[in-house]
């Protein structure tokens, strides 16, 4: 049995500098709490927790997370505590982004999860944005749209391409926003599950950029979607190539471990 493994592997810099940033702090004796997960890993989130991470309001500086807060949230929770902004720079250019567009006259579209973190901070950036998932219909002088950081650059561009079809604008902006480190990710996840039987993506079971690479690749091949190696107790019949790709936020040792649990069950790197 053959094993790919994806070269990209390991935490993304936004993940990999707010979680340096949070056990630097901690291991200073900092009380330090912030409002949910730093990282969407379990196995990350425990051993920040077991460093003294505290996820209520008992510590003495907030920690804002890579996805970001919206701004008179950070401006309310900083009257009472200090605030360590750990909101990732491509995340944050998102933000500028779309606010300095909207004071050009912009209609702003963004392609994203309304629910999610980060749209919910980029509406405090740009109050009048659209955010969906669905394309629909507009009529505005200028529209711009643009992407929650960790979309699928396809599914971007097809969004874009309908909502262009079916409105009615003077001038418009694309502004492909999203992470190119995701970009990467996914594409070596087709790449890797057009020639595998079957592919583990290695990630937290709640982080989005870990199952948006799980139902690309399954287009492709059977996809398992794991959080630890110890998820595999056996490989199923007539496998001959497995494939091992990972999201960004999963640490690299996690898919080391993952690697090495196939190797003993039989596979070869
Ligand atoms: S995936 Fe990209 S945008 Fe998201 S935290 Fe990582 S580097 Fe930042």
């Amino acid at each position: 049995m053959q094993i790919i493994v994806a070269k990209n592997i390991g935490f993304c810099f936004g993940v990999e500098e707010a979680v340096k940033k949070t056990e630097r702090l901690l291991k200073k004796g900092y009380k330090i709490f912030t409002d949910d997960d730093i990282v969407h890993n379990k196995i990350v989130m425990d051993k920040l927790k077991r460093l003294g991470l505290l996820l209520d309001r008992t510590g003495e500086i907030f920690l804002v997370r890579a996805h970001g807060l919206p701004k008179e949230k950070i401006k309310q929770i900083s009257e009472n505590f200090k605030i360590e902004d750990l909101t990732c720079k491509i995340v944050y250019n998102l933000f500028k982004k779309a606010e300095e567009l909207e004071n050009k006259g912009y209609k702003i579209i963004v392609f994203g999860k309304p629910e999610h973190p980060e749209m919910i901070a980029l509406r405090s950036y740009a109050k009048n944005s659209i955010i969906t998932l669905e394309p629909f219909s507009i009529e505005a002088d200028k529209i711009a749209i643009l992407s929650q950081t960790t979309m699928s650059e396809d599914e971007f561009r097809n969004f874009a391409e309908k909502i262009l079809e079916n409105s009615k604008y003077k001038e418009y902006l694309i502004e492909d926003t999203i992470c190119n480190i995701t970009i990467l990710r996914e594409k070596e996840a087709k790449e890797i599950a057009k020639q595998v039987d079957i592919l583990y993506v290695v990630g937290g079971k709640h982080s989005s950029n870990t199952k948006k690479l799980a139902r690309i690749a399954s287009e492709f091949t059977d996809v398992m979607h794991i959080e630890s190696e110890e998820e595999i107790d056996r490989i199923p019949k007539n496998v001959e190539k497995i494939g091992v790709v990972s999201g960004t936020s999963t640490p690299v040792e996690v898919v080391n471990k993952v690697v090495s649990r196939i190797k003993k069950l039989g596979g070869i790197q």
